[in-house]
């Protein structure tokens, strides 16, 4: 699964299926300048420490 990284708060969203742009499932892209933007792979930011994953894209994958 592809994931957009914003590359200035060094979090990663979830990639919004279906867009061709940096649209993501929560939004919050959608005001952040395309050159901060960067599509990766989940999957591998998993082994990156310093990328985040937002809250609100990735709730439904936590739970205490
Ligand atoms: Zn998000």
């Amino acid at each position: 699964m592809d994931g957009v990284l914003n590359e200035t708060t060094k979090t990663i969203h979830k990639h919004e299926p279906g867009r061709s742009d940096f649209r993501t499932i929560c939004g919050a892209t959608s005001h952040v300048a395309h050159d901060q933007l960067r599509l990766i792979s989940i999957d591998r930011s998993e082994n990156d420490a310093g990328i985040e994953r937002c809250g609100r894209c990735f709730s439904e994958a936590g739970g205490y």
